[in-house]
């Protein structure tokens, strides 16, 4: 378009003003040295230099100087060209007069654009007929002739006369409009064929990722996505091999879990059902032993089941938390003493070190299950001493401006939890060894809970713990 725009539909207009201006410079040149002694070689030099010849004509016509450097131009070499009247012509058009000729029909005319008196003869068609015959007309103008009256240092006006060949534009024109043709053909063809190339470029990996996305979709997630091309289909595919890989996971752990709770049923549903068929059918069996083996076990199944629900409600948001002032020291203090009086049969020993009485505002409930949950991990993960320390302190949190926040701490002497588990104990359904023995009563979902329960209350949380050293969970809140 711009190769149109420039070659073919301008070109002729940019020719003539680059041929104006300097036509125009030229006379400036020679306007500004008329009283120069040298006037005569300057006037050739300049004529020469720029292929223009040059007329300096007095008032009444006569030729003063003259530079005939271009062959046959009008101003030197056709006899009809009419010298006495140019002066008082110019002078009469302000001055200046821009003239376009033909060279070889010439005939006495003016530019119709550029001189205002001649522009009636665009409509008025008597005057059209006195003009020359159209074939003579139609001849491009090749020759342009400037003129201008000038002053020199005796106040006397003197006409300049500049002639200056015009290349014939539309030759050139013509020449550069079949050029374009080839050039325009060429490049279409060229850019269909490019952007076909680039099209199939562009979609083919998107293509073949979009099929593997559909794979997925139907839960295939084995698919791998190959994102080959440029850099972002690579990086769109391996971010969906990555999804595909957490899918997949997710996939494994819905299946564990179904797996682990069925198991989990399982066992308490096998002997409630045992334990209540032997009481049923063996009298000697229907002792309160019996039964509260019933009942523990029931109570597991009932655990397992809050826990499921909990989990369930607290990552789906639907649960809210009821802040009231209370007495953490003292309610942290009770549910040890529960647990201390269950466990000392079985040889526990929970110790409660707390610096000072903490009140703050927080659900009793659910901080207590999350202590509750640190706890049992605790007892069920803790060494041969079967020795659990909880601490509580208090301590200026720089996280919070130096606020008083206070930390519990629940430590045992157990196994302890390799560093490469560490990230993920926090998951849901998440259990570092599944053949671990007391792993079996988990579900995987306690510090999943602890999780949820504290960040709702703004809280932190974490462990330190190496293996066959033992474990530390922590929480803090905000007093
Ligand atoms: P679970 O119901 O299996 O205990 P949790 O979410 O409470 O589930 O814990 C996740 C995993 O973190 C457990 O399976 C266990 O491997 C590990 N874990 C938690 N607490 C301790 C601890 N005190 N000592 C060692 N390992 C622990």
């Amino acid at each position: 378009m711009l190769l149109w725009f420039f070659q073919v539909i301008f070109l002729n207009s940019f020719y003539k003003g680059i041929k104006i201006n300097e036509i125009k410079a030229t006379a400036n040149t020679i306007e500004k040295s008329i009283n120069d002694e040298n006037i005569a070689t300057i006037i050739s030099t300049v004529s020469e230099n720029n292929d223009i010849c040059i007329k300096v004509l007095s008032s009444s016509g006569d030729t003063i100087y003259s530079s005939h450097v271009v062959k046959g131009c009008i101003i030197h070499s056709k006899p009809d060209f009419d010298e006495k009247a140019l002066p008082s012509e110019v002078t009469n058009n302000d001055g200046e007069l821009f003239q376009y000729y033909n060279h070889d029909g010439y005939t006495r005319e003016t530019e119709p654009d550029l001189a205002p008196d001649s522009a009636s003869t665009e409509t008025d068609n008597t005057q059209v007929q006195d003009k020359p015959p159209s074939d003579e007309k139609e001849k491009e103008k090749d020759t342009l002739i400037y003129s201008k009256t000038i002053i020199d240092a005796n106040d006397e006006e003197l006409t300049l006369v500049l002639n200056s060949m015009i290349s014939p534009v539309n030759a050139t024109v013509n020449t550069l409009r079949v050029q374009l043709y080839y050039i325009t053909a060429f490049m279409i063809l060229f850019s269909v064929i490019l952007a076909l190339v680039i099209a199939k470029w562009i979609s083919r990996p998107i293509e073949a990722i979009n099929n593997s996305a559909k794979m997925l979709a139907t839960g295939d997630y084995s698919t791998r996505f190959k994102g080959t091309g440029y850099q972002e289909i690579a990086e769109l595919s391996d971010t969906l091999n990555y999804t595909a890989k957490e899918l997949s996971k997710v996939e494994l752990l819905r299946q564990e879990l179904i797996a682990n709770i069925s198991h989990d049923l399982r066992t308490p549903l096998t002997l409630i059902s045992g334990y209540a068929e032997a009481m049923r059918d063996l009298p000697d069996e229907n002792n309160s032993e019996n039964a509260q083996i019933i009942v523990d076990e029931t109570k597991r199944l009932t655990t397992l089941v809050n826990d499921v629900m909990d989990i369930s409600k607290l990552q789906t948001g639907n649960i809210s938390i009821h802040r009231q002032p209370y007495n953490l020291t003292a309610s942290l203090g009770d549910s040890i003493n529960r647990m201390n009086k269950l466990m000392e049969m079985d040889g526990y020993q929970i110790d409660f070190i707390a610096d000072q009485e903490v009140t703050l505002a927080a659900d009793e409930s659910r901080i207590s299950q999350a202590f509750y949950n640190l706890l049992t991990n605790a007892i069920n993960y803790t060494g041969e001493d079967k020795k659990i320390t909880i601490s509580q302190t208090i301590f200026p949190n720089p996280a919070d401006d130096l606020a008083d926040w206070v930390k519990i701490e629940v430590a045992d002497s157990g196994e302890g939890i390799a560093a490469e588990d560490l990230p993920y104990i926090w998951d849901r359904y998440y259990k570092v060894d599944k053949t671990h023995k007391r792993a079996v009563t988990g579900t995987g979902l306690g510090l999943s809970i602890v999780k949820s329960i504290l960040d709702m209350h703004r809280g932190d949380y974490g462990v330190t713990s190496k293996i066959n050293e033992g474990s530390v969970f922590w929480f803090t809140l905000k007093i």
